[in-house]
């Protein structure tokens, strides 16, 4: 490589844009379709638990007396098979990576409680 070619490789790369983002005060930009992280809008889902059944990896867990949706976002494999199956569209797959953290915690919705009728 010859020393003009050097040189003008230096006084490009000095003058582009830089290849590196400087995550995090940078927010990255997504693709479309990116698997990030499941989200469940709670007020929708009926806790009916056709996506624990279909979930391959074991990563929900409904509790129907409860009223809670559960995820382990580090047992999850962002397959979508959950969000294709939901029959009340309450799960999405944000298009965002899972938050780095020191330890592993279970994510848990719980449904609002309703305000009771009466009677009579
Ligand atoms: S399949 Fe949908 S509605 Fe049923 S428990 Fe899961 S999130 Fe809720
Ligand atoms: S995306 Fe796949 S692995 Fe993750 S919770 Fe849904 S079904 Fe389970």
């Amino acid at each position: 490589m010859g020393s003009f070619h050097l040189a003008r490789m230096s006084m490009r790369n000095l003058f582009s844009k830089p290849a590196t983002r400087r995550y995090p005060t940078e927010a990255p930009s997504f693709a479309p379709m990116t698997k990030g992280h499941v989200v469940n809008d709670i007020a929708l889902c009926i806790l009916c638990g056709i996506c624990v059944k279909k979930c391959p990896a074991d990563a929900l867990v409904v509790d129907k007396p409860a009223g809670t949706w559960a995820i382990d976002p580090f047992a999850c494999v962002q397959c979508y098979t959950c969000v294709r199956a939901c029959p009340k569209d309450s799960l999405s797959m944000l298009p965002d990576y899972t938050k780095a953290a020191v330890g592993k915690s279970v994510h848990v919705e719980k449904k609002p409680q309703q305000p009771e009728t009466k009677k009579g």
